[in-house]
């Protein structure tokens, strides 16, 4: 039979459609969206199609332009206007989102209860599964290698979805097209700030050129990794992200890790979880202990 490997592009993108369906079948997930379960670490290697389909997509124009971002987690305090200014920047239909503030609620020793949050969206990865996964050709890097979705190619296989190891695309629901961060690119063009950015009331966004040592990025990084201070989500994934986050010791990136959705997953209103507390109690499963 033939396979993703031996098929012309055309035809992998077909198997690689059927097999999406045939796995969805059975498997509920919490993030909602989808239902491919996937292993805690691997990669899905088994949704790419051939190199030689998605080898020029990975290669972003020269541009001399090096796109990347900090999230500083302890300067979050979790009001949300991130999202809101992404969502009427960028169109978002209500229950998707682009970006989104994960919480995440623990116990102190002394008995009192805390809330830490953390701003997610796309990582704009460096190794992008989403590129390798995309049957139709629309997943590609553009200017400072964002990750961007070609409108006049996507047709909604989803198979990008279904590989983002941070759940950062969800397929319109009346265009039945992915949509992700693409670094609003349309303000950047006129040098202007993604509408985050320019929206986060504390300074916990950080978006610029990594290749202009004089670019506030380059300089925050610079500090924070003298100080040891950066993460990078689900590194054992292994796709070089473009996102940094900054994290108190004592609450790393792992903190967030079961809130944070999955392959083909998609961000939702349950990443909130604001009635949690009573429901899981402050010292039940699911909440760390300091
Ligand atoms: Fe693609 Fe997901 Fe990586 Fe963004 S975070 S580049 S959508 S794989």
């Amino acid at each position: 039979m033939q396979d993703e490997e031996s098929a012309p592009p055309h035809r992998a993108a077909e198997l690689t459609r059927r097999r999406l369906l045939e796995k969805s079948t059975g498997l509920a997930t919490a993030a909602g969206g989808s239902a491919i379960s996937a292993d805690d670490d691997a990669i899905q290697e088994d949704l790419f199609i051939p190199e030689e389909a998605w080898r020029d997509r990975m290669t972003a124009p020269e541009d001399g332009k090096k796109y990347g971002w900090i999230v500083d987690t302890r300067r979050c305090f979790g009001c949300h206007g991130c999202e809101v200014a992404c969502k009427a920047e960028n169109d978002v239909p209500l229950g998707n989102y682009i970006r989104q503030t994960i919480y995440h609620d623990h116990t102190r020793k002394s008995g009192s209860v805390a809330r830490i949050m953390a701003p997610m969206a796309c990582q704009h990865c460096e190794d992008a599964p989403c590129i390798k996964a995309c049957p139709c050709g629309a997943m590609h890097k553009g200017q400072g290698g964002t990750v961007v979705v070609d409108y006049n190619a996507c047709s909604g296989h989803a198979a990008c979805k279904e590989a983002c190891p941070y759940g950062a695309i969800y397929i319109d629901p009346v265009a039945n097209q992915a949509v992700k961060c693409h670094n609003c690119t349309h303000r950047v063009n006129e040098d202007m700030e993604p509408a985050c950015v320019e929206t986060c009331p504390s300074g916990a966004l950080y978006f610029g050129d990594l290749n202009d040592p004089e670019s506030a990025i380059s300089k925050m990084t610079e500090v924070l990794e003298s100080e040891g201070e950066l993460e990078t989500l689900r590194p054992e994934k292994e796709t070089l992200p473009r996102m940094k986050f900054a994290v108190d010791a004592e609450h790393p990136l792992m903190s967030w890790e079961p809130k944070i959705p999955r392959e083909g997953q998609s961000y939702n209103k349950e990443a909130y979880s604001v009635y949690s507390w009573g429901e899981s109690g402050f010292n039940g499963e699911g909440d760390s202990k300091e």
